[in-house]
């Protein structure tokens, strides 16, 4: 071949990243003691190991300590021992450390990303360009937090122990991304790596000795769902951090039902890729390269949905075609290599069967012509089309190589078909008019919005998604609060309801004409749909008055008049302060009635009881006045993009309120709900429900949108559990016995709603205001925005 053959052909050459001295340092440690305990390297108590091999040759690299229940225990005892010291350092000493351990994985960042290369598969341009250097970001980022951590979160507590598990496909990232937020807020930690992955993990463990993090603050366990589930279940752990997939979050969210474990959950996905016809569609073709083709496509926010204007869509297509025909499969540690093997067979197992049953179903699957080197569990690039909005590639995390197509004729089906999904955890929208991106950004149900870009990621900015995907946010101020304990002040224990009395035969009653409290639904008073009643008593046994039972099919209607009103969301905050306003206005030209009621209900003097409406009435003030103040943030990444960091309301929200102050205990927690944005469908009282009846008519006269708020009366339990069986509910707010509380939590998992208890304890409602109630009637999204030419 002449040089002018050669220019044309414009063959790529191997050019393989040299491997000896990861050969080395696997050569060169005993992986019999993989597991760091208390700063030592430690055998599982039972001696096991388990395999972690080459997926570009199946070739064994190394066997690893394999951790049983007896290990966890170990390393819980040496986190829980450690904490108290750690959290005490100052904020100063904790940010020295996390330096520390930035510079050091600095310093042997190459070695770090042929390890991750080497027992994950995926492309060392990837692991080298990309997941090591943003590993180093996080903890770099996180030191400046540690230091300031007492100025930005003024009297916030580490949540303590925490227990981290994270997947394979960003072994060492997901790693950072847990472990940097702990330290840095005083937590220390357990952390199990995959199965499939654990090198990483045991490097970043050594440069823990080296940095000077000290023993017992990371521990670091290798093992599989049994050490997994061991973390999740052990008593001695304040909190856990789950990254994976959506079958285990749900496992986990019933397993830590009732232990006021505080929980994060980062979740699968099935992200749409949005190309509109004025997109540039060249761009727009590299960025789905990186939406789907990264890291093989093992990606939570892989764009693995690909919608594309009708319009454009043959072009589009046409040259997708094109660009996977270049796209190079070949071995991780080949640096021209796009495309690397899966993880491990099983693996590539289920991707075949889950493109095998979506070509069954209908759609049309295409791969470039191109070979596979010969081992290895490579799957090639595959593009499926006449992908029905139903067809299994649409709708389940395939988490490879797989990119379903789909096309739209106009914004509101675009908007539509991408929300058709169980998940909610990122998608990117592609168009030169940034006009029509931000107006489409905000109504995608996705924790994470890229405009003309994809998978972009830092340490400044949260990540985390909305339904299925999970709750909670990792990175940056965001992330932070997960790893801080909760500040609600806490009242009493709520003891479980005595059984009603019976009336009292002489009861009392006036004659004036008898009113029958009905339930308050899509703004209307409704009889309840069973026609029952039960009887509200006083103190001392007296009828007070009788409100209707509500039953599962009044939440049901309830809950459609909340996500039925839309003049709620979309108002302006300045349109919703105003009508909260509105709302306490009505209230106080009430104060005596309720006072009386209050006092009728629970037997508290006239004082007290007046004293209890004019809280309400003050909080309804303070979250009027917040409804337009709790505001987003911009952050500004190491890249040329701002990243709009905006606060939308989670949705409609159950919300099941106290007996104790049944007054201020129901507002305290509406107010911030409606300020938000939020609809809500209210379980008042069971005690004093007349008090949240006698609201209906101050509701009526306040401008309040229909469906806003609407309330049911009944039996709290049954209730509660509705709400929180119910898949179109996203948050969920309960104050109640314990055991209401934990069943609230462990049926909550059909949807993974967003669930927050008072796990058995009431709060104390004269202080319980602020913006820990604001945040917790919030869904953060982040909007990558980039600029420049
Ligand atoms: P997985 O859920 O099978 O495993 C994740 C981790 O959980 C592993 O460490 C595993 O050992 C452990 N585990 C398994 N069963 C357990 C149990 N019963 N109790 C406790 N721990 C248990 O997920 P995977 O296959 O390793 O990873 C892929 C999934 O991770 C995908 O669904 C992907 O979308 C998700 N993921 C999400 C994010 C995010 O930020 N949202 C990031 C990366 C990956």
């Amino acid at each position: 071949m002449n040089i002018l053959e050669r220019y044309h052909a414009m063959d790529y050459a191997p050019a393989p990243e040299a491997r000896s001295e990861a050969d080395a340092w696997l050569a060169g440690r005993d992986f019999s003691k993989s597991l760091f305990i208390a700063g030592e390297w430690r055998a599982a108590a039972d001696e096991k190991t388990f395999d972690t091999e080459d997926p570009s040759s199946g070739k064994l690299l190394a066997k690893v300590s394999d951790a049983s229940a007896a290990d966890i225990e170990t390393a819980v005892a040496a986190a829980r021992k450690a904490l108290p010291k750690w959290s005490a350092a100052s904020g100063y000493e904790r940010a020295k450390v996390l330096y520390a351990i930035g510079r050091a994985m600095q310093r042997h960042q190459r070695l770090f990303a042929v390890l991750e290369s080497l027992d994950n598969g995926k492309p060392i341009r990837e692991s080298r360009d990309i997941d090591v250097p943003l590993a180093i970001r996080h903890f770099i980022h996180h030191a400046g937090w540690a230091q300031s951590l007492d100025k930005e979160f003024p009297g916030r507590k580490p949540a303590g122990v925490v227990g981290q598990i994270i997947p394979w496909n960003f072994p060492l990232l997901m790693l950072a991304w847990k472990i940097a937020p702990a330290l840095a807020t005083g937590c220390t930690v357990v952390l199990k790596p995959a199965e499939f992955t654990p090198l990483t993990a045991i490097l970043f463990a050594e440069i823990c000795e080296r940095a000077g993090v000290p023993r017992g603050v990371v521990n670091i366990v290798q093992g599989g769902p049994e050490a997994g589930a061991a973390i999740v279940n052990h008593a001695g752990i304040d909190k856990i951090a789950f990254t994976g997939s959506s079958e285990v979050g749900k496992i986990i969210r019933k397993a830590t039902a009732g232990s006021g474990k505080k929980l994060s959950l980062e979740l699968g996905g099935k992200s749409a890729f949005i190309v509109f016809e004025d997109a540039d569609l060249d761009s727009a073709v590299e960025g789905l390269v990186d939406g789907i083709w990264f890291n093989q496509g093992q990606v939570c926010c892989a764009g693995s949905r690909l919608l594309v204007q009708e319009s454009v869509a043959d072009a589009f297509i046409a040259k997708v075609k094109t660009r996977m025909s270049r796209l190079r499969v070949g071995a991780p540690l080949d640096k021209n290599t796009d495309i690397g093997p899966l993880v491990d067979k099983t693996q590539l197992d289920r991707v075949r069967r889950l493109v095998e049953e979506g070509a069954r179903q209908g759609a049309v699957c295409w791969q470039p012509d191109q070979d596979v080197p010969e081992t290895g569990y490579y799957h090639l690039p595959t593009l499926a089309t006449g992908v029905a909005p139903a067809n299994i590639l649409a709708q389940e995390e395939v988490f490879g190589p797989v990119l379903a197509t789909m096309s739209f004729r106009n914004t509101e089906e675009a908007v539509e078909l991408a929300n058709n999904t169980r998940y909610g955890l990122a998608a990117s929208v592609w168009s030169e008019n940034v006009n029509l991106a931000l107006h489409v950004a905000p109504q995608l149900k996705a924790g994470v919005v890229w405009v003309n870009g994809t998978n972009m990621f830092d340490a400044s900015c949260g990540f985390g998604g909305y339904r299925e995907s999970g709750f909670g946010r990792e990175g940056g101020r965001e992330g932070l609060e997960e790893y801080l304990a909760s500040s609600e002040p806490h009242g009493p224990v709520i003891k479980p309801a005595s059984a009603p009395k019976a009336a009292a035969r002489d009861n009392g009653e006036s004659h004036a004409i008898d009113r029958t409290a009905k339930l308050f639904i899509g703004g209307k008073q409704v009889r309840p749909d069973g026609n029952y009643s039960i009887a509200v008593l006083t103190p001392k046994g007296k009828l007070a008055g009788e409100v209707g039972l509500g039953s599962r099919k009044d939440i049901r209607d309830a809950v459609s008049a909340a996500r039925a009103c839309k003049a709620w969301p979309e108002a302006t905050a300045y349109n919703r302060a105003q009508v909260l306003y509105y709302l306490a206005e009505n209230l106080s030209g009430r104060t005596e009635d309720f006072a009386a009621r209050i006092s009728e209900l629970t037997g508290a003097s006239h004082k007290v009881a007046k004293a209890e409406v004019e809280t309400s009435i003050e909080r309804l003030f303070y979250y009027a006045g917040m409804a337009d103040k709790f505001e987003g943030r911009v952050h500004q990444p190491p890249a040329r993009t701002v990243t709009l960091a905006l606060h939308e309301p989670v949705g409609v929200i159950g919300i099941v309120a106290s007996d104790e102050a049944p007054l201020l205990g129901l507002i305290s927690l509406i107010a911030p709900a409606l300020a938000m944005g939020n609809t809500v469908v209210l379980v008042p009282s069971t005690t004093a429900p007349l008090v949240a009846t006698d609201l209906y008519q101050v509701i009526e006269y306040s401008d309040v949108p229909s469906g806003a708020i609407s309330i049911v009366t009944g039996h709290t339990a049954e209730l509660a559990a509705v709400l929180a069986k119910h898949d179109d509910v996203d948050g969920l707010w309960v104050v109640a016995e314990a055991d209401i509380c934990a069943r609230a939590e462990a049926e909550s998992t059909g949807n993974l709603k967003r669930v927050w208890t008072g796990h058995g304890r009431s709060l104390d409602w004269p202080t319980a205001q602020g913006e820990a109630f604001l945040r917790r009637a919030t869904e953060v999204k982040n909007v990558w925005v980039p600029y420049g030419d």
